[in-house]
């Protein structure tokens, strides 16, 4: 009895301590796509947190590392994708602030890592589906002590524009309630109580994502998704209510777009999503150097996100990357930008001294000892 209660606590102080205030950075290879070009695969090596890029001659021949906290092969099934993200939902239900992105060129998976494939089964369901089944899962366990209700709210950033996702189908009318985000917008959040609501959500929510798009144009690849789901619980004994909030991003492409080749509305979205992504950059950048000033304002993106990066938020980035040649040159700016991404992480480890941070820890800790307590 008891020594199973500290076993617990211990694994979950650890796991807490694991993220606090830290931003993990897990490498995503997607397989090549019509098998043939896999000899061609610019991927050299992949070994627990390292991933070697062989670099052709354009780009100095030779072999490049990176460092990542993870690094899934072409292999890897969403289940294991999803395996090492389950501690950051379970600490959505603790009342902390997460953050999932995905970020990476167009086509190197970053809606198969967060939605999943186009033909979508229970197996092949990414993040965002196994995030909320988990999320619910956690709730029923802790029903005896916890009370939780969960929203969810889903919107599009496109060209520094936000656009709710959920709006219901023909009459082009939002759900009633309306929930206000970090600027001055608004957004459907809708109560969901079983996973049957969120499929209908996550579909209704795709199917108004496509009619933005034209026929030519796929604009979910030049725009911004965002899933954010809000929790709240409340402890049945003492009326306590703590609240946690998840924001599951699928990030516009990262590539960079040759000024000479477009123009007019191609060129807009391309400068709004350089904007948007490298305000993100410069967050991050500057949460690492715990500068007073962190630039949240610079755009629609940071703005939505502002209470869950940095502080006690827990952040997590997933970056794909494709193994062709014939994208090398953006997977190498990828895995660049990332490894800067991931060096924060050594600089907010520190974040661990904050007397604050333990403080909650043990009380959250003690709050989990009374709980397993009563179970038994
Ligand atoms: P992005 O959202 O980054 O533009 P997608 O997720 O749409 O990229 O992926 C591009 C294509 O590659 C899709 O057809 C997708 O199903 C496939 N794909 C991506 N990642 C994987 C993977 N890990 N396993 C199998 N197919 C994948
Ligand atoms: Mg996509």
């Amino acid at each position: 009895g008891y020594h199973r209660v500290l076993e617990e606590n211990r694994k979950l102080y650890n796991q807490v301590q694991d993220l606090k205030g830290n931003i993990r950075v897990y490498c995503r290879v997607r397989p090549s796509l019509g098998g043939r070009l896999d000899s061609q695969s610019v991927v050299d090596n992949i070994e627990e947190g390292m991933i070697t890029i062989n670099t052709p001659a354009k780009y100095g021949k030779g072999c490049r590392s990176f460092n990542f906290n993870k690094v899934f092969g072409p292999s890897a099934t969403q289940a294991e994708v999803f395996a090492d993200t389950r501690p950051l939902i379970r600490s959505v239900l603790d009342g902390y602030n997460v953050c999932i992105f995905a970020y990476g060129q167009t086509g190197s998976g970053k809606t198969h890592t967060m939605t999943g494939p186009k033909d979508l089964t229970e197996n092949s369901q990414g993040v965002n589906y196994r995030a909320l089944s988990d999320l619910f899962f956690l709730a029923e366990q802790r029903k005896d002590t916890l009370q939780y209700d969960v929203s969810v709210q889903m919107i599009e950033i496109y060209n520094e524009q936000v656009r709710d996702l959920l709006v219901t189908e023909g009459l082009n009318k939002r759900y009633p309630f309306l929930f206000a985000l970090q600027f001055s917008s608004y957004a459907s959040l809708v109560h969901v109580t079983s996973m049957y609501d969120v499929i209908d959500l996550m579909n209704l929510g795709h199917r108004n994502r496509a009619v933005g798009a034209t026929a030519l144009n796929d604009r979910s690849s030049r725009s911004h998704s965002c899933l954010t789901v809000h929790v709240q619980g409340r402890d049945l004994t003492s009326g306590a209510v703590l609240r946690g909030c998840m924001h599951l991003v699928d990030l516009a492409g990262s590539e960079r777009v040759d000024k000479s080749e477009v123009a007019g509305d191609r060129l807009k979205e391309a400068q709004h999503i350089n904007k948007s992504l490298s305000a993100l950059g410069d967050v991050i950048s500057s949460l690492a150097q715990k500068n007073a000033h962190v630039p949240y304002r610079n755009s629609k993106l940071t703005q939505l996100l502002q209470d869950s990066l940095g502080g006690q938020a827990k952040t997590l980035m997933f970056v794909h990357i494709s193994p062709e040649l014939n994208a090398v040159g953006e997977t190498l700016s990828t895995l660049k930008f990332a490894e800067r991404v991931a060096t924060v992480e050594l600089g907010a480890a520190q974040v661990h001294r904050d007397s604050s941070d333990v403080k909650d820890l043990k009380e959250q800790i003690a709050n989990l000892k009374v709980a397993l307590a009563k179970k038994e």
